[in-house]
């Protein structure tokens, strides 16, 4: 009975890789190249790996990516600024929050760890979809994952199931979560800009800070503008 834990490299997937070695599950963890754009949460999430003493799988879906459009993954789209608001994928503008929606892309990074942890003997997929996603992100909803978890069971004969510790919790709650956990979260990475630190001024960024100051704690994260809390 273990885990395959997506790891992005951010505070959410690294809170539920801590939540999952703290019930003896973290078996491994797998870390997807999409073509983003900031390379640095590749890299934190080896050292994440590295600390939490986990299998660390690597694999390479930058040519789909690459054909997608999206501020997180098309460089000549602006990341836009300021906080998340509602937004539809292919609706409004280049600083609409929908332009930062990768499409489809918890569906298929689940469905290729899916086959992954079938072989590898782990009997759950997890993935830190949270509740702050699901205004802008459809495919991080309760409905989605439902749908996910049948297809998961029918694709694997019931072998594995796609967990998300996360679906009806809050960014500020998984930052509380984290805490108790100890999670080290000057080892993760949020930012979607390309910049050598975290921006601190797009949506990402914002959240994260939002989130790890919430209750009053300290931010060890190094921005190049400190965000505004919202
Ligand atoms: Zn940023």
């Amino acid at each position: 009975m273990s885990d395959l834990v997506l790891l992005s490299g951010g505070m959410d997937s690294a809170t539920a890789l801590a939540l999952s070695a703290q019930e003896g599950r973290a078996g491994a963890v797998l870390n997807i190249n999409y073509s983003q754009r900031n390379a640095a949460e590749i890299q934190s999430a080896r050292s994440l790996a590295e600390h939490y003493g986990v299998d660390y799988h690597f694999i390479d879906l930058s040519s789909w990516g690459a054909k997608l459009r999206s501020s997180f993954t098309d460089p000549t789209i602006d990341v836009p600024s300021g906080p998340y608001s509602n937004g539809v994928y292919g609706d409004g503008g280049a600083d609409s929050t929908g332009v930062t929606v990768v499409p489809s892309r918890n569906g298929t990074f689940v469905f290729a760890a899916l086959g992954i942890a079938q072989t590898l003997g782990h009997d759950r997929v997890v993935t830190a979809v949270h509740a702050d996603d699901h205004d802008v992100y459809p495919d991080t909803r309760p409905e989605f994952i439902a749908a996910v978890n049948t297809a998961a069971l029918l694709s694997t004969s019931g072998t594995v199931t796609v967990h998300t510790p996360f679906s009806r919790t809050s960014k500020a709650g998984i930052g509380k979560i984290g805490r108790s956990l100890g999670v080290p979260y000057e080892l993760t990475w949020s930012c979607y800009s390309a910049g050598p630190s975290h921006c601190g001024t797009c949506g990402t960024c914002i959240l994260r800070h939002d989130a790890l100051t919430a209750g009053g704690h300290t931010d060890p994260t190094v921005y190049a503008v400190v965000p505004e809390l919202v």
